[in-house]
This record gives structure tokens, sequence and C-alpha cells, in this order.
């Protein structure tokens, strides 16, 4: 599962390990594809980074935005090496001098103008904490301007705040100290403040972990814990799935009013 924290350490190995690639073939299964693709050939790849669970790649002027969901991996190999899956399933295969880039199973790849492309993103997605444009009391106005709306289904909600998924929502919510059904009208100004910083703390902490290559788990406290006892407590955590959003929600009844 890809939220804000895993898009950025994916962001980060790729600026790494494909420095310097200049392209020489480009080969993609999207029909997001909104420039003549091969404007990309003979182009540097120079640089990545992350915008809320989107990874984007850029090519001097041309960008590549891929949403890797839940099942979407991107592997890079040596030119020459074989791939681990066959070439049919990759959705796109950039090679450069040295290396190839390959993305499996992403079912959201996007190839257009860098600034474009990038105008198009910040206007759909709400403050990004792995951002250098996080916008606390923008964050904080987003969920406010939704008081109707449970606070669970809200927080995935990728419009009012960026990068947050299912584990990273399941986190924030008991470290708050708040039932994921409550409306947001039902909270008080100050707990929604402590949700928007907690999220900011838990994103850096989980980039953190990742690019140490260590475990989330680790520092998990209601995420995938059914029936274990609550760590502040001892209640046993209690699961359900939390409509309508259909996701799997891990909640102590104790501390989480
Ligand atoms: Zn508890």
């Amino acid at each position: 599962m890809v939220e804000g924290p895993t898009a950025r350490a994916y962001s980060i190995k790729i600026s790494n390990e494909f420095k310097d690639e200049v392209i020489s073939e480009i080969f993609t299964r999207s029909k997001k594809v909104l420039i003549d693709i091969r404007e990309i050939i003979g182009r540097k790849f120079s640089g990545a980074t992350s915008l809320g669970k989107n990874i984007l790649l850029f090519f001097e002027d041309i960008a590549i935005r891929i949403h890797l969901m839940l099942y979407g991996t991107i592997h890079i190999y040596r030119k020459n090496d074989e791939l681990i899956k066959p070439k049919e399933r990759a959705r796109l295969i950039i090679i450069g001098n040295n290396k190839k880039l390959v993305v499996f199973n992403a079912p959201i790849i996007e190839i257009n103008k860098k600034d474009f492309l990038i105008d198009n993103l910040r206007n759909t997605l709400g403050p990004d904490p792995l951002n250098e444009q996080w916008d606390e009391e923008k964050a904080l106005k987003n969920l406010l301007n939704f008081p109707n709306e449970k606070i669970g289904v809200i927080l995935l909600n990728q419009s009012i705040i960026a990068g947050i998924g299912n584990i990273i929502r399941n986190e924030i919510l008991f470290r708050v100290g708040i039932n994921p059904e409550r409306k947001v009208s039902e909270i008080s100004k100050e707990k929604l403040n402590n949700i928007v910083k907690i999220y900011y703390e838990l994103s850096h902490e989980f980039l953190d972990l990742k690019l140490n290559s260590r475990s989330i788990r680790e520092i998990l406290m209601v995420y995938n814990k059914f029936n274990q006892s609550c760590k502040v407590c001892g209640n046993k955590i209690i699961f359900y799935i939390q409509q309508p959003i259909k996701r799997k929600t891990f909640v102590c009844s104790n501390c989480q009013r």
C-alpha cells in the first residue's frame, strides 16, 4: 500500500539510482500520454520527487506521474539485466545509457509537460507534509469545510490533506484519541489541529524508517492489531470495515471517543 512516505522513499531511491541517465528508449501502455512521447528520447533524467501518493519523475521539462495504488512496483535494473516479470506486463519501461526503469501494475501513469502536470496536481491535492509548501492552517481549514463528514472518511480524501493512506489514518486517530465515526463538527478545533500536527510527525517518522530500511511496524499502535491489548490502556483493539470507504479500521474504544 502506498502512502505519502512510501511515495517519497521511492522517489529518493530513484533519484539516486537512475541519476544522470540519458533516455534512449521509452515504452508505455498508458493512455494518459499528453505529449509526443518521443520528445523524451535524448533527454536526461533530472530527478524525482513525490506529491501526496504520486511519484514524479523529471526529464528536463517533461514529467511522468506514477500512482502505484495497491500493487504497483518500480524497479531499476542494469540495462542488459532480465526483468523480474515478462516485458508484456510492464506499464512503463524507460531505458537510459546504463540502466532501465520498469514499472509494473501501476494503474496511473501520466506523461506531460512538467509545469502543466505539477500545476494540475497542486490544484487537486490538499497540503502534503513532506512537501516544502506544507500548510498546517490550510489543512485544518480544509477539514473544517466538511463538518458533516466522518473524520475516518475525510482523512483519506486527498484533496483535503494529501498522502494519508489507511495505515496512517488509523494511527493518527488512535494517537489523537478520536473515534473514526465522529463527525468533524463533533471534534474540537484543538483536536483537529492535533490531527494535522500528528500527521506531519508520523509521515516524517515513517519516511525516516523507510529510508533506513526499517519496518514501520516498529511504531504502529493499532493498525493490524485486532484483539491485541491497547498499548495505552490494555483494552482489546477492535476491528471493523468503515463505510462507505470500505477500509480496515482498528480502534481502542476506551482511548478513542
Ligand atoms: Zn486504549
